[in-house]
């Protein structure tokens, strides 16, 4: 254990065929990976399962903590099936969208296509804008004709490309009435609930109702409790009803979820910039200061952010990333991302564990560059939300542990809540949570600062010290004379009440 390397900026990586066995879970995991997605867009429950096991055999191997993201597709619509060999579009061809099913591209159909939510006819309307394939394709619907069953919309294409079965449909000038969760995503979340995942993250987010959707249903799941109240900052955690809680990470994609934006914040646990339909539903040129202001926004809210998409994209095929790309992943750290996330990099690409590993670096030279700024800064306060016991209490620790100049942050952790806290308040430090809840310890792991470690409840708090004291010098993590921060509830075995913050130098006798 004295190699152990204390993260900040955690890093999550997409699985799949790339990434699906034990032997390359474990390396992902020994190159930085904190949190793994399992993209339900892609596969089948039978592949899940397989991920599920494979990761719990790495992470066991490993005696590392990580988180399993379940991400659920959400209200994509699609183009139904088209004939094998697909349509080439062109700019200026006219286009027919139906809501009876058919075989686009097929004879009497050469331009007809149907999709996977009829309805989508009914509420889109003349002159607004519909991307295909990410963007590739990009027309206006002119004009609409038929009734009922028969009705369709008549498109003009102005940017062509080939369109294939099941390519994504992104509308972002119209309102959909497509429900937020498909029956595609309530099965998925009752796996994801049977299969004790640690997150589920929301796609195509509009508004706090269909976070409230979500939630409803993971209530009626017994992950959540009725009418839990999250004030901020600790991710839900805090609720004395926490051993299945399942936060939800509201995925930001729409201009709805921007116009939205602080209601959602008010109603999710977790918020992922999901760049790849943002940069379709938004002007592309407004990705970067969407990002600022979406990461800046979590960080007024206390709530944990990812960013996410094309990071590393270049290493799919390539071996080194580009410059820009290096350079946008040190941006996304510096804006406060807790996650930076892989997708293709990791699930399909050529070079999985050197991506993680580049990424890792990336991340270890910006946090020691922000650690520099933040040093030399007086705003101290990261949260601005309402200043209860345990967000007061990080920010004091923030202050202390800049002018002690501290190692470690160090916490006994029962629900969770006053660690989460502590890393929404990017002390630049490692947080050292220490508890016995083992599903909490693998959802700390997805947080900034934060590195979860097993221990059995101490029985006072200078047991805790004690115990501590003996591996930060046994692992050689922290030498005689180094200062930490512990940060516990006295008595340390009553949950919910932290409020005893000790300044302790390794070594130092705590007896009479
Ligand atoms: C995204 O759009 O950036 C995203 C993360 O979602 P998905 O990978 O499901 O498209």
């Amino acid at each position: 254990m004295a190699s152990e390397k204390f993260l900040l900026t955690k890093i999550i990586a997409t699985l799949g065929p790339a990434s699906s066995d034990v032997r390359m879970i474990k390396k992902l995991i020994a190159a930085g990976v904190r949190a793994f997605r399992i993209n339900f867009s892609h596969g089948s429950f039978s592949d899940y399962d397989r991920l599920l096991v494979n990761i719990r055999a790495a992470q066991k191997q490993s005696g590392k903590y990580v988180a399993i993201l379940g991400d659920l597709s959400g209200p994509k619509i699609r183009v139904g099936k088209v004939i094998d060999e697909g349509v080439k579009l062109k700019r200026g061809d006219e286009v027919i969208f139906q809501k009876k099913e058919i075989t686009g591209g097929s004879a009497g159909y050469e331009h007809t296509f149907s999709t996977t939510f009829p309805p989508f006819i009914d509420e889109v309307n003349a002159g607004e804008k519909i991307l295909l394939d990410d963007g590739n394709i990009e027309m206006i619907c002119m004009s609409k004709s038929g009734k009922g069953k028969n009705a369709q919309i008549h498109c003009k294409v102005r940017n062509g490309h080939l369109l294939t079965s099941a390519k994504g449909i992104n509308l972002p000038e119209s309102n959909l009435s497509v429900p937020s969760l498909t029956e595609k995503d309530i099965e998925c979340v009752a796996y994801a609930v049977k299969n004790e995942f640690d997150f589920l993250a929301l796609s195509f987010v509009r508004s706090d109702k269909d976070i409230r959707v979500l939630k409803k249903l993971l209530t009626q799941y017994r992950v959540r409790p009725d009418g839990l109240d999250i004030t901020g900052g600790d991710l839900g955690f805090s609720t004395l009803y926490d051993d299945d809680f399942i936060p939800v990470i509201s995925k930001i994609e729409k201009p709805q979820a921007i116009e939205n934006l602080d209601s959602i914040l008010e109603e999710t646990d977790g918020i992922m910039v999901a760049r790849g339909d943002l940069g379709v539903e938004m002007d592309l040129a407004e990705v970067a200061i969407l990002q600022k202001h979406i990461v800046q926004k979590c960080s007024d809210f206390g709530k944990p952010v990812i960013v996410a998409t094309q990071m590393l994209q270049s290493m799919i095929i390539e071996p080194v990333p580009t410059r820009a790309e290096v350079s946008d992943v040190a941006n996304a750290i510096i804006d406060g991302a807790d996650a930076v996330m892989l997708s293709g990099e990791t699930a399909v690409g050529n070079y999985p564990e050197e991506t993680v590993k580049m990424m890792n670096r990336i991340a270890a030279k910006t946090n020691a560059y922000v650690k520099n700024i933040d040093d030399n800064s007086d705003d101290l306060i990261k949260y601005k939300g309402p200043l209860n016991r345990k967000a007061t209490m990080a920010r004091g620790v923030h202050q202390i542990a800049r002018d002690i100049k501290a190692k470690f942050i160090i916490t006994w952790t029962h629900s969770g809540g006053s660690t989460v806290f502590l890393s929404q308040q990017r002390i630049e430090i490692p947080l050292l949570a220490f508890g016995e809840n083992k599903k909490r310890l693998s959802q700390l792991s997805l947080l900034y600062g934060i590195t979860p470690m097993y221990m059995e409840q101490p029985a006072s708090g200078s047991n805790f010290i004690e115990k501590v004291n003996g591996l930060l010098i046994q692992n050689k993590w922290a030498k005689k004379g180094d200062a930490v921060i512990i940060v516990a509830s006295e008595p340390i075995t009553k949950r919910g009440i932290t409020n005893r913050l000790v300044i302790h130098y390794v070594g130092e006798n705590i007896h009479d």
